[in-house]
Parts: structure tokens; sequence; C-alpha cells
């Protein structure tokens, strides 16, 4: 017998789960289906940083990244999925760089988001691991919280599966194929396996997957693709690196410094020219087990070039360049890597790319590199737009 749902969404990384976990809420009978094993993707291999102080003060997306913190703090006083609340900070390595954050504080003021200039004294008493000769002082936003990106996703399952036992079914390895809509009320799901599903609304979260459904739609949709290198090292057996670090080149890169006057006094000639090659900016993270992720750089393609980014290989000379510059900014007792590898994600000049047919079956993929932070923001209103239609 062909089951039926409200709400069939498909893939389980952040966008696919926080449009789960959002209709839920709201009481509907929510389908969820993954085609891999466990999710693997975007949503596992990311830094983990929830930064909404990189998305422009008081705009539409730090208010989802706001949002999106203050759920992921509440899930995690529920149930252990991973969040610690430990703060970001963001290192300036010159005059030039620490004058955006000034002014970017005052900016963050004017819309109640608490942060914390620190003098360069002040930071290295804070992080004494960070090089004097780099450091020029910093802003730190203690409400800022950091994930484990490979447990988190999977542990909001596991805690989706507790509290809703009647709402929700999830099914992982199990690649959908097909989606189409059946008259006017309903959609019907096919997957690989040859089970079709029906429901009201149809939510397709498939991240950089633009192969297996609606291929026409993508190929005009003005997405592209990221690929970034990432390494992380043997966990440390001294080094307690606190919480989220950002550094100049990331003050050069994230949107919020994009609105600081300042921003465009920056010197172009301090930043090397492989790392404007490479789209590399520099962020650490320590893991639970004190293994230090290091990251990240950034190539591009178009969807349909997305095979090109050496999809089977990570250029070791790009991660040379990172750790070069790594160096420059953090001391660690151990830069062995343990492990690289890539991580893609699609993204859009829109922020999003988000694509209904006949209100019915809906495309929400492209959020870029800002997911983790504001995703789980953004489902809840996304959904609430669906389930009014
Ligand atoms: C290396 C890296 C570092 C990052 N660091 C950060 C960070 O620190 N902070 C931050 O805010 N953001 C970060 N991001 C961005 C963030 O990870 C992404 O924005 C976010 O994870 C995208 O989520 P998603 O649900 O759209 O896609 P994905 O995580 O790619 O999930 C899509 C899912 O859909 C499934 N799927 C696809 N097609 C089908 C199908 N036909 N049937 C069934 N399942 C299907 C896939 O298997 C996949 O599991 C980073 C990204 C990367 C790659």
């Amino acid at each position: 017998m062909t089951q039926s749902f409200d709400i069939i969404v498909i893939g389980a990384g952040a966008l696919g789960v926080f449009h789960a976990y959002h209709a839920l809420k709201e009481g509907k009978k929510v389908l969820l289906l993954e085609k891999d094993k466990r999710a693997q993707e975007a949503t596992v291999r990311n830094f983990g940083q929830v930064v909404p102080s990189g998305l422009i003060p008081g705009s539409e997306w730090h208010e989802y990244g706001r949002i999106a913190t203050a759920l992921y703090k509440e899930l995690q006083e529920e149930f252990n999925i991973g969040i610690r609340n430990n703060g970001s900070c963001y290192i300036a390595g010159t005059a030039s760089e620490m004058a955006v954050l000034e002014e970017l504080q005052d900016k963050f003021k004017s819309v109640d988001y608490t942060s914390e200039l620190w003098t360069k004294e002040q930071l290295l008493a804070q992080y004494p691991m960070v090089q004097t000769d780099y450091a020029a002082g910093a802003l730190f936003f203690p409400q800022e919280v950091s994930a484990e990106p490979e447990i988190l996703i999977h542990r909001v399952l596991e805690l989706l599966n507790l509290k809703f036992p009647q709402q929700f079914s999830h099914r992982n390895n199990c690649p959908v194929v097909d989606v189409a809509t059946t008259g006017a009320e309903q959609v019907s799901v096919s997957t690989a396996d040859k089970k079709t599903y029906l429901a009201a609304h149809c939510i397709i979260c498939s991240g950089r997957e633009f192969k297996l459904l609606f291929p026409e739609i993508f190929s005009n949709s003005g997405l592209i693709v990221s690929k970034l290198n990432m390494m992380a090292t043997y966990p440390q057996q001294n080094t307690v690196l606190p919480g989220n670090i950002l550094t100049g080149l990331t003050i050069r890169r994230y949107e919020s410094f994009t609105a600081c006057d300042s921003y465009y006094q920056l010197d172009k000639a301090d930043v090397p020219q492989d790392c404007i090659d490479y789209g590399i900016h520099i962020l650490f993270k320590q893991r639970v087990d004190g293994s230090v992720i290091i990251g990240d750089s950034h190539l591009y393609a178009p969807i349909a070039d997305q095979d090109d980014l050496s999809v089977f290989y990570n250029d070791l000379h790009i991660n040379e360049v990172m750790l070069r510059e790594a160096k420059k900014i953090m001391q660690l007792d151990n830069w062995n890597m343990a492990q690289t590898w890539a991580g893609f994600y699609a993204q859009h000049e829109d922020e999003i790319f988000c694509h209904s047919l006949e209100n019915r079956i809906h495309i929400i993929t492209g959020i870029g590199g800002k997911g983790m932070t504001t995703a789980a923001g953004f489902a809840q209103q996304s959904m609430r737009k669906i389930l009014a239609l």
C-alpha cells in the first residue's frame, strides 16, 4: 500500500533536516529520504562554526543565524547534539584589519548583537597560542557556538525520532529518482528501490546533487559549486583552542565586513597571491577529541562542470599554502595532519535557490557557505510559507 504523508523531504543535510523539524513542530506527518547510508555531504564535512557575525548586521540572513543559534542551544538542552557554547574570535593581523573590527562592533551594537573588542594584550591573555607578531587585536562574540559536524545532523535525527515517534519516518540509503504532481492535491515521490510515497508537499534539499531530479531546472538556475580543501591535525597534547577562530583573511572574505567603510581601505597587497588564487582564508576549530580543523580554500565551477573540480583528489599544494598561513597565526604543539578532505557546496547570487512547481514541489538548495549558521533559521520561515499555500 502506498504510504501518505503531509510533507516529504528529500536530503538529510542541514536544510532538509530542519525543514523536517519545523514541519514536525507544526504537527505534520513527515517522511525524510536520504540517498546515502548516512548523510555525508557539506553538512558533515564543514567546520561547524555557527557564526551569525559573518553576516551583515541586521540583515535577513543574520537574523536566520540568530534564530538558528538559539534553536541549537535549545535542542542541546534536551539532547546532546554536540553544540558547545564557546564563542567566536576574529583575530586581526594588521592595524587596518583591526579598524574594520572596531567598525563592525559598532554596527552589531546597533542591532543589539553583543561583542567584545580585545587589544593585542587582551587577546594574548585569552588565546596565548596566537603568534605574538601576528596578533593586532580581536573581536569576540561570546554568544556564538560551535558544532561537531560529523555528529550534529545524525544526533538531531535521533532526537526527532524520540520527540515525534508517531509523526516522523526516516529512510537512509534511499535515492529519490522521480518527483511528480498527481492531480491537484498530491505529489508522488519514487525511490530507486521502486517504492512510491505520496504527500501534500515535497521539499527537495538535495545539496549539490543536480543529476537525479529536475536537471533541466538546475541547468538554468545560475547555481555554482565551490570545492573547499580541509584538514585536521592529530589531537593536540597541550594546546586548547577555546572556540571558533577566524583570522585576518576572513575579515577580507566574510560578508559582514563589507558593511564597513574601513573594509574598502584594506590593502589588497597584504594578501599573498596564492591565497587569492585559491580563495584561501584561515579558520581553526578544535574538535572534542583535541584535533584541530584547519581550512579552507575555494575553487568554483558552474554546476555542469562540477566534476572538473578534482573530485577524486585534493591538490596538496593548496594544503601547503594553507598550512604556511596557519603557522603565521597559531602555535600548535602538533602540526601533523591526521586527515584531509574536500567539501562541496552549491551557492547562488540570491543567497539561496528556491523554485516551486505547482505550489507542491519545492526545490530549496544553494545556501552556500553559511548553511550551518543559518539553515535551521531559514527553514522555519520557509516551512511556514509552504504550509500557508
Ligand atoms: C568544507 C566546508 C566548510 C563549511 N563550513 C561552514 C561553517 O563553518 N559554518 C557554516 O555556517 N557553514 C559552513 N559550510 C556550509 C554548510 O556546510 C552548507 O551550507 C550546508 O551544510 C548545506 O546544507 P544542505 O542541506 O543544503 O546540503 P547537503 O549537506 O549537501 O545535504 C544534501 C543532502 O541531500 C542528499 N540527496 C541529494 N540528492 C538526493 C536524492 N535524489 N535522494 C535522496 N537524497 C539526496 C545528499 O546525499 C545530502 O545528504 C561549510 C561547507 C563546507 C563544504
